[in-house]
This record gives structure tokens, C-alpha cells and sequence, in this order.
């Protein structure tokens, strides 16, 4: 699996593209403000047709750019419990975000749960549940390549805040457990802001510190 990132927008959020190999099928993950060209020009680069864009979860800066991928036919796949996010995406932090202009909906093509699977070319992911930062946060895990898309649950060295509207510290604390339970340690992780391909072992010390 080879994973592309760059950072973009107000709050430095991270999108992905996730291919097999070039030439091939491509997932675009999180969507952010202002990484539409840099999506289109990796996937030009690479010579990859892009299958869906998959959001972690529903908060405004991963999903902003979304409408720009529906617009060209592109399914939306999100996670279920963040979904009116995707159909209205709300700045509901000023102090983070200002104040920018409205930004267009989506509707989700599909809307996946704890336990369901989506594949791209040869890729599997399966989707774990991890509430807590947003009632939609779920983790999209390849087993095989060992590898996982963990948008704002966990970083590098830290995890995802507990103060927005709708967020759950205890849910945290669980999905937390669970996902640090779930994924071998040599488990890459690709986070929603900061550093990525990290691994889960490398990540876990840190996260323990606010657990
Ligand atoms: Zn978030």
C-alpha cells in the first residue's frame, strides 16, 4: 500500500491518498480546505482513478472539499453518527475556523458501521467504531498491509479533544482502549493532523498519558 499525505487549511488537517500501486484505484481520506489540487495532482501524478472519498468523521475541516469530489462523480463513503455534518458541514468552532464561507453538503453514497468492510482494487478495510472526539469517528484498518486511517481519535503523541459539541470523553476512553487492543502494535497509523506512519506501539505511550 502506498499512502500520499499533505496538510491543509486553518488547522493543519491531513488528506490521503491511499493506493495499491499506480495506474490503479485510489481512496481519497479527508478531504480538507484548499487539498483539492493537491489531490487531483497526486492522482494525475500517479496515473490512479479515485474510487471514493472516505471521511474519518464529520467535523468541518475533514470534510470541506468533499462536495468538490461529489461534483465529479466521486461516491462519498463516511461512517454512520456524523452524517448531518457531511450534509451541512458546520464550523461549530469560530475560534478554530473564523469564519469561512458556506460549504456546499454532501450526501454520504454510503454509510458504513462498526464491523462493515470496504475494499478499493485488492485493498480491504475494515471499519471499527470510535466514538468520542464526534459520535462518527470510526478507524478504517487494513489488516493485511497493516496499516490504518485513525483521522482524529489518536496522533502521534496525543489524542483527539473531547471538548466540541457532541463529544464524549468516556466514549473516548473506550475507543481508545479498544483500537490500542485491536491493532498490532506494528500497525502504521495515519492521524487527522501531525505526523503519520507512525506506529500504534510508538503512539500508545503517549495517548496513555491522557487515559
Ligand atoms: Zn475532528
Amino acid at each position: 500500500m502506498i499512502i500520499k499525505g499533505g496538510t491543509f487549511g486553518p488547522v493543519a488537517t491531513n488528506t490521503y491518498v491511499v493506493f495499491e500501486a499506480p495506474g490503479g484505484p485510489a481512496l481519497v481520506v479527508d478531504p480538507a480546505a484548499g487539498s483539492s489540487a493537491w489531490v487531483a495532482n497526486t492522482l494525475a501524478t500517479n496515473e490512479l482513478t479515485p474510487v471514493a472519498v472516505w471521511t474519518t468523521h464529520g467535523h468541518w475541516d475533514h470534510v470541506v472539499e468533499a462536495h468538490v469530489w461529489a461534483d465529479r462523480g466521486i461516491p462519498i463513503w463516511a461512517g454512520t453518527g456524523d452524517e448531518d455534518w457531511l450534509r451541512a458541514p458546520a464550523p461549530f468552532n469560530p475560534a478554530l475556523f473564523g469564519n469561512p464561507p458556506p460549504t456546499p453538503g454532501v450526501e454520504p453514497a454510503r454509510l458504513l458501521r462498526d464491523g462493515d468492510t470496504f475494499a478499493v482494487g485488492g485493498m480491504t478495510f475494515t471499519l471499527l467504531h470510535a466514538p468520542g472526539h464526534s459520535p462518527g469517528c470510526f478507524v478504517a484498518w487494513d489488516r493485511t498491509a497493516g496499516e490504518a486511517m485513525v483521522g482524529d481519535l489518536i496522533f502521534a503523541q496525543g489524542i483527539g479533544r473531547t471538548d466540541f459539541p457532541r463529544s464524549s470523553p468516556v466514549d473516548m476512553m473506550t475507543s481508545l482502549e479498544r483500537v490500542l487492543d485491536t491493532l498490532p502494535g506494528d500497525t502504521r497509523i495515519y492521524p487527522g493532523h501531525g505526523p503519520w506512519a507512525v506506529t500504534i506501539a510508538d503512539a500508545e505511550p503517549w495517548a496513555r498519558m491522557f487515559m
